[in-house]
């Protein structure tokens, strides 16, 4: 893309997003930023992290409960892991929780984040979306962070096509990065960086959409090729998905006379790992018939039902059993009894759906 071209739509996407700025508790709004406040790194990288994979919505009570809770990158950093993986309960994707607690340590004892790329790149958990989008908008580096709503603005303005298999799919993203960077590359001397990157991001969200773009109300809609074509549906190009694969398995939630239930911790590398969840059988390609092997023997367990759960490369079916056991009965296995109400806000989803599913659900006998 030609330079003039590029700073041309640079401007008229920081003119938009000065008019049109959605308010998250993560933002600093434009008005404020043009006086030079910046947001804080710190606020910066947890809010990216919270919103991989995840809405806007669903991430900002938790945002915001984690800001009130540990207001600096030091005390999340002092925090143990107990207390960051029952606060990040329902957020999904745990590994994302695991890299936190881990940079957020390593952070906190180097005495703050890095400003540049290669050093952020470094942290746990940090790619290189999250490393240019705390760049970008902490630090005013001109770097572009190519999310989804990025990528898809960036196509459409230059109408990108090319192979989507293969090293063919590794060029065209490259030639879509190298677009966005090119609006970042001639963004106007004072402008600041973080507020291109999140105008970009909100234009795609609000008005590029997926499947109708509102093209009437686009502030680059003269300078689109997409739009010109007649077709910025067709825009990104994207190889076919292959179909999800199903898993199986089966989960065990004994309760005691006293209301309490059995959880275990998971292993710290894996599916959830580190969570706290209910016991649960190994992963496989076929639903149990009967009752699985891996139920502590010699209790009663009843089928409540099924929960089904999806992940990012398979979905999940787990039958629900359930046994009522004395109240000295220990299982013979390596865990802890809480109070359901416990156990549900330390769960992440699925568990929580399984612990629903075992107080509320009906099935046979086995
Ligand atoms: S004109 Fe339409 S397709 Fe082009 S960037 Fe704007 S909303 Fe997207």
């Amino acid at each position: 893309m030609e330079s003039e071209l590029a700073s041309r739509l640079s401007a008229l996407v920081l003119d938009w997003y000065r008019q049109n700025a959605r308010v998250f508790p993560w933002r600093i709004p434009p008005d404020q930023t043009r006086r030079g406040v910046r947001q804080d790194p710190y606020l910066v990288w947890l809010s990216e992290i919270m919103l991989q994979q995840t809405t806007t919505a669903h991430v900002a009570p938790y945002f915001q409960r984690f800001q009130a809770r540990w207001p600096t990158i030091q005390a999340l950093g002092q925090a143990s892991w107990d207390e960051v993986s029952s606060a990040w309960a329902g957020l999904g994707y745990y590994s994302r929780a695991r890299n936190l607690h881990a940079c957020a340590r390593i952070v906190s004892e180097a005495g703050g984040f890095p400003d540049d790329l290669p050093s952020l790149r470094k942290l746990p958990g940090i790619g290189p979306y999250t490393a240019a989008a705390v760049a970008a908008i902490a630090f005013g580096r001109r770097v572009a962070p190519v999310d989804g709503n990025i990528e898809r603005v960036a196509s459409r303005l230059a109408a990108v096509t090319g192979e989507v298999d293969g090293p063919g799919l590794r060029s065209l993203r490259r030639r879509v990065e190298d677009i966005a960077q090119g609006l970042f590359d001639h963004l106007e001397d004072a402008a600041p960086s973080g507020d291109l990157a999140q105008g970009l991001m909100d234009l795609g969200a609000q008005v590029c959409s997926p499947r109708r773009p509102a093209c009437s109300l686009c502030p680059v809609v003269s300078e689109c090729a997409a739009h010109a074509q007649g077709s910025p549906e067709a825009y990104p190009v994207k190889a076919q998905r292959a179909p999800r694969p199903n898993r199986y398995g089966a989960a065990f939630v004994p309760f005691r006379p006293d209301g309490t239930v059995f959880v275990v911790r998971r292993p710290p590398t894996g599916l959830l790992g580190g969570m706290t969840m209910p016991l649960t059988t190994s992963l496989g390609e076929a639903p149990f018939l009967y009752l699985p092997e891996g139920a502590p023997d010699g209790r009663v367990w009843r089928r409540m039902g099924e929960v089904s759960h999806v992940f990012t490369h398979f979905a999940l079916s787990l039958q629900v059993w359930r046994a009522d056991v004395g109240a000295g009965d220990d299982l013979g296995e390596e865990g802890r009894w809480v109070a359901h109400e416990e156990a549900m806000a330390a769960f992440p989803t699925l568990g929580r759906k399984i612990l629903r599913t075992a107080l509320l659900g009906e099935g046979p006998t086995s």
